[in-house]
């Protein structure tokens, strides 16, 4: 009976994993796929460059190539509730969280995705509210994903480690984890591409990533059909 039990359960978390794999390796496909699509759009507009300092290497779109990138980007309700925004508010695509929080030319990659996952410390199933994000660099600066205000620096050492919290319009909240340090001030102004901290491994971390949330009217969405609504220059 003992036997059966371990071996179930073994059985189980193997299943998972595999299972988290696949899933991993399917928003992984959705992003090159995405990366690629953007690597067919060459005329960029630049615009307000004073107002919103976006590292050079995160490229911003013109309306048109805007729409088209969405249409590449999976068809969730995020997306579609974006979509539905920005008909109402051009402006949105400076508002709200639409960019990698790493640096695309570093490639990032997801290696932990958003929902139900094995936790990699406690080996149970645990909802995870985010990403995790890793790079082959430690020393990675992590991006302000929209514009908005410094509303949390906090260290947690049991969770989250050093974090930042930022307070978008239209109710959306990112949440930047396990930083090694933080370069931002409470109440501070940011725009979309403001260096906000290190990546680190603080808290309650395997190793060096970035834990990334976002958080929509209180319920957590998942970030990935959003990492890439502003395209990266993809050299
Ligand atoms: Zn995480």
């Amino acid at each position: 009976m003992i036997k059966y039990i371990v071996f179930s359960i073994f059985f189980l978390l193997s299943s998972q994993r595999v299972l988290i794999a696949q899933e991993n390796r399917a928003v992984i496909d959705t992003l090159e796929e995405r990366l690629e699509f953007t690597e067919e759009i060459d005329t960029l507009e630049v615009e307000n460059p004073a107002i919103y300092p976006i590292p050079d290497t995160i490229i911003r779109l013109n309306n048109k190539q805007f729409y088209a990138a969405l249409r590449g980007c999976s068809n969730s309700l995020v997306v579609n509730n974006f979509t539905f925004l920005l008909n109402h508010d051009p402006s949105l695509r400076f508002k709200i969280p639409a960019i990698s929080p790493i640096n695309l030319n570093h490639n990032p990659f997801v290696n932990s995705r958003f929902g139900y996952r094995v936790h990699p410390k406690y080996k149970d199933v645990r909802f995870h509210g985010g990403v995790d994000m890793i790079t082959l660099s430690h020393e990675e600066p992590i991006y302000a994903t929209a514009q908005g205000v410094i509303t949390k620096i906090a260290y947690d050492p049991n969770g989250y480690g050093i974090y930042v919290v930022v307070d978008h319009a239209y109710g959306y909240r990112t949440i930047y984890a396990h930083l090694a340090l933080a370069v931002v001030e409470l109440n501070q102004v940011v725009y979309t591409g403001t260096i906000l901290g290190k990546m680190g491994k603080t808290g309650n971390a395997t190793g060096y990533h970035l834990h990334y949330s976002i958080i929509k009217n209180g319920h957590y969405v998942d970030p990935s059909p959003m990492l890439l609504l502003f395209l990266s220059d993809a050299k």
